[in-house]
């Protein structure tokens, strides 16, 4: 018998992840210095990650031998605190990622259904997958994820469905108004996944507190991976109703997310400071981005995160182009936009560099 025939039949189509390309494999592939290439692919931390938080992770690993708290008590409490909710209505995660997983164990199965707009973030569809389950894609609507169209999706068989806002890889937020209609509007067998990745660069991001305090069926999924600088760390959290943390927590192993990544997000939340200063330099990189674009006479989606969606034409060919001069980008042909590419807002300077290397390769 080979191995594929001993498998789960549904691990054999189960489509794959391609993650933004690391500086070391570009510099590899194509012969360049690593230490000339920018990575402008996975929405990452142009400024690093915030100095308090590499401090406590060094401090923890004299710790390494000792298992972390497998309840995570101490980030929870300082979660709750933040959030004013209580500790029973948080969920650690490794990266938000894990907790998406996490609601697959808890919710999904054959013959289930997950409402989800079309070219959202991959994850939703390849756990919805992973469990048997099926995922709905609901259209965009002139690069904007219509709300109403997702409820009209919903059936019967419906159990999750999962919203971003800023959404990625498009970029598109959606109102405070809009996501509060779209949660009154879902049928009681119906839960939100409602995933905030980029809900610090907003000023102000919906808050959706007050749905869940009345009882409306939403969990709210955080990461440390973007404005905290973390991505390395894996670690992401989850609020909800704590009748709903309860059951999702079933499904996590004791250990999930390691003691040195716990203790960086710790510190990251304290770091005002830092976090502020990236919003700033963020907004400013994102402007300049903008203007950049429309001098070159490119169409790109308005975007409230740390990225912009910006359309070149022939995605994959400007991809080429600009990883030959060392910029990597995110090709979005996987989410059905084979036209456009992602672009991370970098630092100033990286953000010229990416802009001076388009001006290079478009035909003008
Ligand atoms: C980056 C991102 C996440 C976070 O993933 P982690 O596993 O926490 O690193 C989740 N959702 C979206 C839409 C993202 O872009």
């Amino acid at each position: 018998m080979t191995f594929a025939e001993l498998a789960n039949q549904g691990i054999l189509t189960q489509p794959l992840y391609e993650p933004g390309k690391p500086i070391d494999q570009v510099a590899r592939e194509l012969g360049l210095d690593p230490a000339g290439i920018i990575k402008l692919a996975s929405n990452e931390n142009p400024f690093g990650p915030s100095p308090k938080a590499v401090a406590a992770a060094e401090r923890a690993l004299r710790e390494a031998n000792l298992y972390p708290d497998g309840g995570y008590y101490a980030l929870r409490q300082k979660l709750a605190a933040k959030w004013n909710l209580g500790m029973d209505q948080f969920i650690i995660g490794d990266g938000s990622n894990e907790l998406i997983e996490l609601l697959g164990h808890a919710f999904l199965a054959p013959g289930v259904e997950c409402v989800m707009p079309r070219s959202s973030f991959m994850v939703y569809k390849l756990v919805t997958l992973m469990f048997g389950a099926t995922p709905v894609e609901v259209p965009l609507v002139d690069m904007r994820q219509d709300l109403k169209l997702l409820v009209a999706a919903v059936t019967p068989r419906t159990r999750l469905v999962f919203l971003a806002s800023p959404a990625n890889p498009i970029g598109a937020t959606n109102s405070a108004e809009e996501i509060s209609e779209l949660v009154r509007s879902l049928p009681p067998h119906v839960i939100l996944v409602f995933d905030e990745a980029y809900a610090e660069f907003l000023d102000p991001a919906p808050d959706l507190r007050p749905l869940i305090a009345e009882g409306r069926k939403v969990i709210c999924l955080r990461t440390f991976s973007k404005i905290y600088g973390l991505a390395a760390l894996r670690v992401g959290y989850g609020y909800a109703a704590p009748e709903l943390i309860a059951i999702v927590q079933r499904a996590r192993q004791p250990f999930n997310v390691n003691g040195i990544a716990v203790a960086a997000a710790i510190a990251a939340l304290d770091d005002h400071e830092f976090v502020e200063k990236y919003r700033r330099e963020n907004a400013a990189g994102r402007t300049l981005l903008a203007d950049g674009f429309r001098r070159l006479g490119l169409a790109f989606v308005p975007g409230g995160g740390n990225f912009l969606l910006v359309k070149v034409g022939d995605g994959a060919r400007v991809f080429g182009a600009l990883q030959q001069r060392g910029v990597i980008t995110r090709p979005v042909n996987p989410y059905g936009l084979p036209e456009w590419l992602r672009i991370t807002v970098g630092t100033r300077a990286q953000n010229e560099r990416l802009l001076a290397a388009l001006a290079e390769i478009l035909p003008t």
